[in-house]
């Protein structure tokens, strides 16, 4: 069977493994070893690791693109705007993750790139900004308010006027959409979350079709150096092979968990790109094949209140991060760097494996704390 007609699912399972031969191990080495013997194409550890190639591979195949690994979403993220020459002009979602704000906003305000903020859910905005850009960054869904950017009619607009596009897709994950079909440039993921999938680990990665930037990606990667150590590869892959049947069913809970959340009387807004009544329900609907595990709600009542909720789950954890077997969920606004169009009492909850009906046992008895 071609490699690119499998799904995501046999993929997450079959990819990366070592060639198929009497006793060889099913499973890739942890290569620990920071430099190799002369003559090959490795050479040395910050070039080339063999476990990082066998899940490299299996991202490869999910994304459709070359990949290449990261010691952390942000390393990824880093290494792409390091590649624009000073005072490139990037447009940019203007909520989504707040690292990748930061890291935008301290980019313009020292003067090293020029960036244009827009939201990203307003069509005509984003192709209003994008003239005169060397580069979109667009996420979608994004962290933590769930907007959806029309990826499809945005990128192929972006790449008609000669933009390099973009696209982080850790909310979705290739499982739900495949930014590099729709014509993005670069994809990338932070694989600390859904991909690993056990809150055990820190890693991003890069994915692009096109072979000249992946060797600049992969210069920056040389040069920048944050390159992740073998073990975190080996977890990384270790988790990606239940990928998909831990997203699938952490994406049935979160609708059925929105749909309850969305008439509770405590609860005052619900966003969740796959609950029906969500205003961008349809057009996530037209290109996602899935809506992901994450959800946000804001609860009547202010930071107090929603801080108090947190704190009162037994099941679910307090804590930051996302795409863990674990169900986390925290007040976004705890955090001084998120935007401040992130409303004081939005609650992010990314649902775990749980059973559904005790997830909703603890939202609702945390709910009744206020
Ligand atoms: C967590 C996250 C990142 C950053 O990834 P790290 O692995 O934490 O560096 C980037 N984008 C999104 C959408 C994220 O949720």
């Amino acid at each position: 069977m071609n490699e690119r007609q499998k799904s995501p699912e046999t993929i997450a399972v079959t990819a990366g493994r070592p060639e198929h031969s009497p006793d060889a191990s099913l499973n890739p080495p942890i290569q620990l070893t920071s430099t190799f013997v002369a003559g090959g194409p490795l050479a040395y550890g910050r070039y080339g690791n063999e476990t990082w190639s066998a899940f490299e591979e299996a991202i490869s195949q999910l994304e459709g693109g070359r990949s290449l690994a990261f010691s952390s979403g942000m390393a990824a993220i880093s290494a792409v705007f390091n590649m624009l020459p000073i005072g490139s002009v990037v447009t940019a979602s203007d909520q989504g993750y707040s690292g990748t704000m930061t890291l935008l906003k301290q980019s313009h305000e020292s003067g090293r790139l020029e960036v244009r903020f827009v939201n990203v859910s307003d069509t005509e905005a984003v192709l209003a900004a994008i003239p005169g850009t060397q580069l979109l960054w667009l996420e979608s869904p994004t962290n933590p308010c769930l907007e959806v950017a029309d990826l499809p009619k945005i990128i192929s607009a972006a790449k008609s006027a000669n933009i390099g596009v973009a696209v982080d897709n850790t909310f979705a994950t290739p499982l739900n959409q495949n930014p590099l079909a729709m014509g993005a440039d670069i994809v990338m993921n932070s694989a600390t979350k859904f991909l690993s999938g056990h809150s055990d680990v820190l890693m991003g990665t890069l994915s692009t079709k096109d072979e000249a930037l992946f060797a600049r990606l992969e210069a920056q990667r040389k040069l920048g150096g944050a390159v992740p150590g073998p073990m975190e590869a080996w977890l990384a892959l270790r988790g990606l092979r239940t990928f998909a049947i831990r997203v699938q069913r952490g994406s049935e809970s979160a609708l059925e968990i929105a749909k309850r959340l969305s008439v509770h009387p405590k609860v005052a807004k619900v966003r969740y790109p796959g609950l029906p009544t969500d205003p961008q329900h349809q057009r996530a609907k037209s290109f996602m094949r899935g809506f992901g595990a994450v959800l946000s709600f804001e609860i009547k009542g202010g930071a107090v209140e929603a801080e108090k909720v947190c704190e009162s789950s037994k099941l679910i954890m307090h804590a930051t991060s996302l795409g863990g077997v674990e169900s986390l969920w925290e007040r976004r606004r705890r955090w001084p760097a998120e935007s401040p169009v992130v409303p004081e009492s939005l609650i992010r909850l990314s649902v775990g494996i749980e059973n559904v009906e005790e997830l909703w046992q603890d939202i609702e008895s945390a709910l009744n704390s206020i």
